[in-house]
């Protein structure tokens, strides 16, 4: 009897665990795009610079289905990678090419500001705030902070509210994140964990009520596991999701403010939604980018 509850916990794990990295066929790459083999770019600008290295350097989620989750080959799959891609092999880059180095929430400025990387494309939302330090192409997703809770919703949290109704409830969720400042308007009892997924067993044994983030982060996590955990469908924020570069890097920034529309219009940024994200969500149309 013992050992039969020790093997369904850890087969359970097992599925826990497998839930999180990168799935077999199903949420994939879409067709590679085409690498531009003849492009030239004005000497000094970013885009010559890289294109003359044949390489670049793009932060991005490594625990997040659906848009960034890493495979065991290290090479992270979802909408953001795609996005990468498609930004890549406009600059003559092949997608194997690319240097994909994990980011955080916390970390996505200073990764910018340091030079650590050249871009950073990871659910990072557009704002004032961070504009301060950081440029913005994009928008090229609008997504909304919503809650991810167990199955059965054993409190019947229904928004954000919840948690200024009831104070000792907790919340958990990101440092560094827009999510942790928005709903900082409604608690202070938050937990601030690196990343979403660390946020999911404090919700399985009741430490947290709700984790809260982007619904279609949630989305991804809820998907994985494997009916565990729903999301409310009752998002209260508006996050324009931005592909962040060095500030005032202008032509760089119209440049893949350029690829983007393309993507629009040929197809490929709604195949790289289809191969991705679109496993689990409808399909969105773009939304127009922002040459602020
Ligand atoms: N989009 C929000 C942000 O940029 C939340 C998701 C995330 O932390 O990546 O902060």
């Amino acid at each position: 009897m013992r050992l039969n509850r020790g093997l369904v916990v850890s087969a359970i794990a097992v599925v826990g665990v497998l839930g999180l990295s990168a799935c077999t066929d199903s949420e994939q790459a879409a067709p590679e795009p085409e690498v531009q083999e003849e492009v030239e770019f004005e000497a000094g600008t970013t885009m010559a610079e890289l294109n003359e290295a044949g390489t670049i350097k793009i932060g991005t989620k490594f625990d997040q289905p659906l848009f960034g989750l890493v495979g065991p080959d290290g090479t992270p799959v979802g909408f953001d990678v795609e996005i990468g891609k498609l930004i890549a092999a406009e600059l003559g880059i092949a997608p194997e090419d690319i240097e994909w180095t994990e980011a955080v929430s916390a970390n996505r400025e200073p990764f910018i500001q340091n030079g650590d990387v050249d871009l950073v494309i990871a659910t990072y939302t557009i704002n004032d705030t961070r504009k301060e330090v950081v440029s913005f192409a994009g928008p090229y997703y609008i997504a909304g902070q919503d809650l991810l809770v167990p199955a059965d919703n054993p409190n019947g949290i229904e928004g954000p509210e919840y948690f200024q109704e009831n104070p000792d409830a907790v919340v958990c969720t990101v440092s560094g994140s827009t999510s942790e400042k928005n709903i900082q308007e409604y608690t202070t009892n938050i937990i601030a964990a690196a990343g979403y997924s660390d946020c999911l067993e404090p919700v399985r044994t009741g430490a947290a009520d709700a984790l809260t983030t982007d619904n279609v982060i949630l989305a991804g996590l809820a998907d994985a596991s494997d009916g565990e955990f729903i999301v409310l469908g009752n998002p209260f924020t508006q996050e324009p999701y931005g592909i962040g570069l060095a500030l005032e890097d202008t032509e760089f920034r119209d440049f893949i403010n350029d690829v983007l529309e393309e993507a629009y219009d040929s197809g490929a940024w709604a195949e790289a939604w289809e191969a991705t994200a679109g496993v689990v969500l409808d399909t969105p149309e773009p939304p127009s980018v922002d040459r602020y």
